[in-house]
């Protein structure tokens, strides 16, 4: 049986970058850019104000004071944002201007309104404080040349990136492919919620986590189908992931030692499973294969282990997939809030609650561990990892905790 570590290099060693797509800039939030974004523009395009206030020729403000004011023209009209105005600048002279305005021609400073006062004379201005060339000034290019590379190939699109794809003039962009997956859970137990129960089944919720999860790993999901166990309806569900150009299938269920279970049997009819069963808790009866260009999850049918095992495996081949570098999520070292047993052999994976308080992190176990419960992934935002070797924890251990999402 594989480990952990084992079972997660051997998926990655196998899955690719997929191909780059054209997507706009707005849409584009948590895709890795695919080439360099160079700015089509200097940025900014144009030296500007960076103050309310009035352009003016720094010498013309020399020595002065609110005791001993300058008294400057005002120059007719104004240069405003998104209006700038021709007017070149004279000795003696200012223009009235507003923030991110171009600087009119001449001007070599801002004085910003506070260090103003109306003039004694109608068409004046009382200049109260000396500028310095240069002051308020935002000069061209600042921030970048046109030409140069503002976010580089890799990047992962942040609001940030999105800001400066969008300032230096792009409206689309290439990325990765978001990849597509298809959903198959299995089971003749399996009703859909909404529905009257019949004697012996539960309702379906595997699909609707892995949904979310697909989701919540920028995936899509182009095809979600419920099986029953036979060969016949898995056979249909698989063509249909197929046919849906799914890059991965992950199903739920079928995949452990009981009569009932036929999901590896019918995938290796048309594909190859790669391995089956990893040493961990829970998600023992994991299998993996491939399908022609597509990738296959068997994932046991368990809620818990549905979710874990997609955490696990599925989402950083998903990360993989779409060109993430960083494919596992980040664990911390966390102090156990209350003792722990651990039956030592698997590398297991506790639903947890993990909080950040008084300067370090505190992991609890977020209820029973059974597979099939789905309360404790309720509260559950983080999974205590614990090896192997590892047996009985008391509170105040330390123990490593992947986090699933931001801890609140
Ligand atoms: P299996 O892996 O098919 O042996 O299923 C293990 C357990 O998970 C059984 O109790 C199933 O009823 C349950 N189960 C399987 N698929 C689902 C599903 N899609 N939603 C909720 N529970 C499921
Ligand atoms: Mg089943």
């Amino acid at each position: 049986m594989l480990s952990y570590d084992e079972a997660l290099a051997r998926i990655l060693s196998q899955v690719p970058v997929l191909n780059a797509v054209n997507v706009s800039v707005g849409s584009s939030l948590g895709a890795v850019l695919w080439e360099d974004i160079a700015a089509l523009v200097d940025l900014p395009p144009f030296a500007n104000s960076q103050m309310d206030g009035y352009a003016c020729i720094a010498d013309d403000t020399g020595g002065a004071s609110p005791e001993l004011p300058a008294a400057l023209r005002i120059a007719p009209g104004e240069s405003a944002a998104g209006r700038a105005s021709a007017h070149v600048l004279q000795p003696g002279e200012v223009l009235p201007i507003s923030t991110g305005a171009r600087l009119p021609q001449g001007a070599d400073a801002i004085v910003m309104i506070e260090d103003t006062r109306p003039g004694r004379d109608a068409g004046f201005v009382e200049i109260l404080a000396q500028s310095a060339p240069g002051q308020y000034i935002r000069p061209a290019s600042e921030d970048a040349k046109r030409g140069e590379t503002v976010v580089p190939a890799g990047a992962i699109m942040t609001p940030g990136a999105i800001a400066m794809a969008s300032a230096a003039g792009h409206s689309c962009i290439q990325v990765v492919r978001r990849p597509r997956v298809a959903i198959i859970a299995t089971g003749d137990e399996l009703a859909a919620p909404g529905t009257a129960l019949a004697a012996g089944q539960i309702y379906e919720s595997n699909t609707f986590m892995l949904a979310a999860l697909i989701n919540q790993a920028r995936a899509d999901c182009v095809a979600c189908e419920t099986a029953s166990d036979s060969a016949e309806s898995l056979n249909a569900a698989f063509d249909k992931a197929g046919q849906a150009g799914a890059d991965v299938i992950v199903s739920s269920g079928g995949v452990s030692v009981g009569g009932h279970d036929l999901v590896k049997d019918v995938f290796a009819q048309r594909g190859d499973v790669d391995f089956w069963r990893v040493a961990v808790r829970p998600g023992k009866p994991f299998a993996f294969g491939r399908w022609d260009r597509r990738f296959f999850f068997g994932l046991p049918g368990n809620p818990a282990s549905s979710m874990v095992t997609f955490e696990l495996f599925v989402r950083p081949a998903l990360r993989r997939l779409a060109g993430h570098s960083q494919l596992v999520r980040s664990v911390r070292t966390a102090t156990l809030a209350e003792p722990i047993s651990h039956q030592p052999g698997r590398r297991s994976f506790l639903r947890a609650i993990t909080r950040y308080e008084l300067g370090r992190f505190l992991s609890t176990p977020a209820g029973s561990q059974g597979s099939h419960l789905i309360g404790p992934l309720v509260s559950a935002n983080s999974l205590i990892i614990l090896p192997e070797e590892v047996a009985c924890l008391d509170a105040g251990a330390l123990v490593q905790a992947m986090l699933l999402r931001e801890v609140d």
